[in-house]
């Protein structure tokens, strides 16, 4: 006979089968990687065996862009699904630096505690030092990492005003909110942050918790540093040992999660902050993407990223959907059971469709900031710059200006912005230069911090 309890423990069941069951959600982010740098996206020398793994086991996206390419706005952009000249982070922080993220922003991570997961930062966090600032004043149950990047100390630095270089304190190395270590050993980092987020991986699994770990490596970033077991490995200098460090951390990740059983029920997505840094080899490639950090071409911020969550996202799928890191504050957020704050514009957009059902994504629309000001706008495959730097092939003069006439590229058969083509399509010219005007019109600046 079926009772009315027998009924609802049915029903419950049956609940519980229906709905997909909230995944654990990690976030790993390189510094400064560039689109060109990795197997999988081409490089003919770096081996990155792990991420090659991700991407035959996943989906690996080539439309993939960060919000600015700069360290602090396109971390503070991933955050919270906001343009960094919306949330008030548009500056890159220094030492000196005496604010980070308004305190108003929402993160994925405050989004994901209050759905109950445990949520860890590991790694430059970049959006605030001060006690006030560290990942813990933002949903973060614990961290640990070098908060600012790791060529901010006078013994790092290679500012050219050393008296305010002399005054920043030695690189510090924090857990939670205290100091550790001053300048620690830059080659053991790497390995310590991911020491540090497998063992979070573990003690989740272990208590059955669903988990938020937002990874953030400090490498590769100039100065470089690997450790003895991958100094000096690579055919690409200390880069590529450091890219490849980056590798075997990512494997290491991902053996943890399996081998803690959450295999099938873990988003992992990798990408970069901005593309490679203009210091010579010490830097990286952009692949055919013109430039790179600091600049709005392209290889600024077409950033590589993959996802990996077996079972759920197709294996080996390339797609050319268009998706930038503010999609996945609100991608997480919503996989992890939260609702979209609706008191504020949210610049990122779900894209579940695109990662478990491999759809074509939306139209591309993003506008181009480089920190503050607004540089260029692509809408579909076009793209205007109307104003920029290294403008002139082979000089690299990061100084931007305004363009008397502006450029015009189609990024989807020219993605190396080569051939300028806006003297033939004026009315796309002037479609573009009104949807900047309406964009501006309708911006609200955030409060800038600094
Ligand atoms: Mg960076």
């Amino acid at each position: 006979m079926i009772t009315r309890r027998s009924l609802f423990a049915l029903s419950f069941t049956a609940a519980l089968h229906a709905a997909p069951k909230r995944p654990n959600i990690v976030m790993i982010y390189a510094d400064d990687l560039g689109y060109g740098d990795l197997g999988c996206y081409g490089h003919p020398t770096i081996k990155t065996p792990n991420l090659d793994r991700m991407a035959a086991q996943g989906m690996k996206f080539t439309q993939f862009y960060s919000a600015n390419p700069y360290c602090s706005p396109s971390r503070s952009a991933l955050m919270t699904g906001r343009y960094p000249a919306r949330n008030g982070m548009n500056v890159v922080l220094f030492p000196d630096s005496k604010g980070g993220l308004p305190p108003e922003e929402i993160t994925t991570a405050v989004l994901l505690k209050q759905q109950g997961y445990s949520t860890a930062c590991v790694g430059k966090w970049h959006l605030g030092h001060t006690p006030n600032f560290l990942p813990k004043s933002f949903g973060f149950d614990s961290y640990f990492g070098i908060p600012y990047s790791n060529d901010m100390s006078p013994a790092t630095s290679a500012n050219q005003n050393l008296q305010r270089r002399n005054a920043w304190p030695p690189t510090p190395l924090i857990r939670d909110a205290e100091v550790m270590e001053s300048e620690p050993d830059q080659s053991q980092l790497t390995r310590r942050y991911t020491e540090q987020a497998t063992t979070f991986i573990r003690k989740s699994s272990a208590a059955k918790r669903p988990f938020f770990l937002y990874l953030a490596h400090t490498m590769p970033h100039w100065p470089l540093a690997a450790s003895a077991a991958f100094k000096g490995k690579s055919a690409r200098g200390l880069y590529g040992d450091a890219v490849s460090e980056l590798d075997w951390s990512v494997g290491e990740v991902l053996k943890t999660i399996e081998q803690s059983g959450e295999g099938k029920n873990t988003l992992v997505f990798f990408s970069s902050d901005n593309g490679p840094a203009p210091v010579g080899l010490e830097g990286g490639s952009a692949g055919l993407y013109r430039d790179g950090k600091g600049t709005t071409w392209e290889g600024g911020v077409r950033e590589p990223a993959l996802a990996w969550l077996p079972g759920r996202i197709a294996a080996g799928v390339t797609t050319s959907a268009f998706a930038t890191t503010m999609d996945l504050f609100t991608t997480f957020s919503q996989l992890g059971g939260a609702r979209i704050p609706a008191d504020r514009v949210i610049d990122g957009q779900d894209i579940s469709d695109v990662l478990f059902r491999n759809a074509e994504g939306r139209e591309p629309l993003l506008f181009y900031y480089n920190q503050g000001p607004l540089r260029a706008v692509r809408k579909g495959a076009w793209k205007l710059h109307i104003s920029a730097c290294n403008v002139a092939p082979g000089v690299n003069d990061r100084r931007y200006q305004d363009l008397a006439k502006p450029l015009l590229f189609n990024v989807e058969i020219d993605p190396s912005e080569k051939f300028e083509c806006a003297a033939k399509n004026p009315e796309t010219v002037e479609e573009l230069l009104s949807l900047i005007e309406k964009h501006k019109a309708s911006f609200t600046p955030g409060r800038a911090q600094t």
